[in-house]
């Protein structure tokens, strides 16, 4: 049996439920995170909190917890369904209020935590590598939405999501509106040219991820040159090698892009290092449940 967290309560996933004068449903009013659990190590769980406080406060939500209750919700739900391996969706909704836009009439906000197990994408992906497309559809604007703001609205990205599904690619590249490479509907971006590993900064209208912040500590461990900086799909043709990172994909290389090929066409030694190096962080970094 799955029990769900809901406001206090864990409650068997038949009867977990929210109301549909929820702002969350209404509006897509509410924040929300997705976790990884990694040999019963809630991985870079501080990290996660600190990212959805930034959230709450961008969007005035008061999430009635602290970072450490937090935790041990997100602790607790996995323990509840005996995972030691998962993935974790936190979501806090602005509430029960009316059909108006306005949350003041939402006087509690909504704490819910699914922990269930993960369909782990197969060892054959990370091998050879993934095939990506650019989609037409441009990704949110971060002087209007901030996609830095992990927002239950995500038609952006959803639409996004749709071009690559109607053609046959699992994920797809988005670039900003005026066509600098921004970050991957569900993913974050990175290439490799000449040895550096360049990422496109935050300010350009990117979630700040959390798989993304590990790889810019592992270059800067390992003394790999990592620029947060802007480019263009010329650059990205042109690299050497190419990856993606969310918590769900972890590091997967991409080989090819709009029917190029991303250097040899296989996954480069700077992808695999950074790879392998993950891997073995992703039980260590944590909170143990
Ligand atoms: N960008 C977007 C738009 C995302 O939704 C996600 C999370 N799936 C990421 C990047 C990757 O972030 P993280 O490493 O925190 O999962």
């Amino acid at each position: 049996m799955e029990y769900i967290y809901i406001d206090g309560e864990f409650l068997p996933k038949d009867e977990a439920k929210v109301s549909v004068y929820d702002h969350g449903l209404l509006y897509g009013d509410g924040i929300f995170e997705g976790i990884r659990l990694y040999e019963g190590n809630i991985f870079r769980m501080k990290e996660h909190n600190e990212r959805l406080f930034a959230a709450a406060k961008a969007i005035g939500l008061t999430i009635p917890h602290t970072p450490d209750e937090i935790t041990e919700i997100v602790a607790e739900s996995c323990r509840k369904n005996n995972l030691t391996n998962g993935y974790i969706r936190l979501v806090i909704t602005r509430g029960v209020g009316d059909l108006g836009l306005s949350p003041l009439k939402c006087s509690k906000p909504s704490v819910i935590c699914i922990a269930a197990s993960i369909q782990l994408y197969p060892e054959e992906l990370y091998e050879k590598g993934l095939s990506l497309m650019t989609a037409a559809q441009r990704r949110n604007k971060a002087t209007i939405l901030d996609p830095q703001i992990k927002s239950l609205n995500y038609l952006n990205n959803i639409l996004a999501r749709m071009e690559g599904d109607n053609r046959g690619f699992p994920e797809v590249l988005m670039l900003t509106h005026d066509g600098i490479v921004a970050e991957c509907s569900a993913d974050n971006v990175f290439i490799v040219r000449k040895g550096e590993i360049w990422t496109a900064p935050l300010h350009v209208g990117i979630l700040d991820g959390i798989t993304r912040g590990t790889v810019i500590d592992i270059a800067k461990k390992e003394g790999i040159t990592l620029y947060e900086k802007e480019f263009t799909l010329f650059n990205v043709y042109g690299a050497d090698e190419m990856f993606i990172t969310g918590s769900g994909a972890e590091i997967v290389p991409v080989v090819s892009l709009d029917d190029r090929t991303i250097g040899d066409g296989k996954p480069g030694p700077i992808t695999k290092k950074i790879l392998k190096e993950f891997r073995s962080l992703r039980t260590q970094e944590g909170v143990i449940i």
